[in-house]
């Protein structure tokens, strides 16, 4: 990708998780874009989050999934029950959308060593 367009792009991506965010009412203290091959998108348990920068040619509501998904484990570290009403909250369609590109893994880091307490998730 040319460096013009590669800026574009992320800042398209920061712009979109920044809104996500508000939205969402989590703070992420980083938003990074970069290379990523394996991952869409990590999250760290100080509050990054990762994007894939090639994530801007996936559809929009792929993007959108692969960014709520992070965002929300800023608020709940795992994939339970609560975790995945806020999905349905915030994203109706999410399991279709989530299939849509399963090539590559979203993760959370370092989710076993988290520092989240069990009752942060209420
Ligand atoms: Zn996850």
């Amino acid at each position: 990708m040319k460096r013009k367009i590669l800026d574009d792009t992320r800042r398209m991506l920061k712009e979109k998780t920044r809104r996500w965010a508000e939205h969402i009412k989590v703070e992420p203290t980083q938003i990074r874009v970069q290379t990523m091959t394996r991952k869409w998108a990590s999250c760290s348990t100080t509050g990054w989050i990762s994007l894939a920068v090639d994530l801007a040619d996936q559809p929009n509501a792929f993007q959108d999934y692969v960014i709520v998904h992070e965002l929300l484990h800023l608020r709940v570290p795992n994939h339970g029950k609560l975790f995945k009403s806020l999905l349905t909250v915030y994203l109706p369609e999410w399991r279709a959308t989530a299939s849509i590109n399963e090539s590559r893994r979203i993760t959370c880091s370092d989710q076993r060593k988290s520092p989240f307490k069990v009752n942060s998730a209420q």
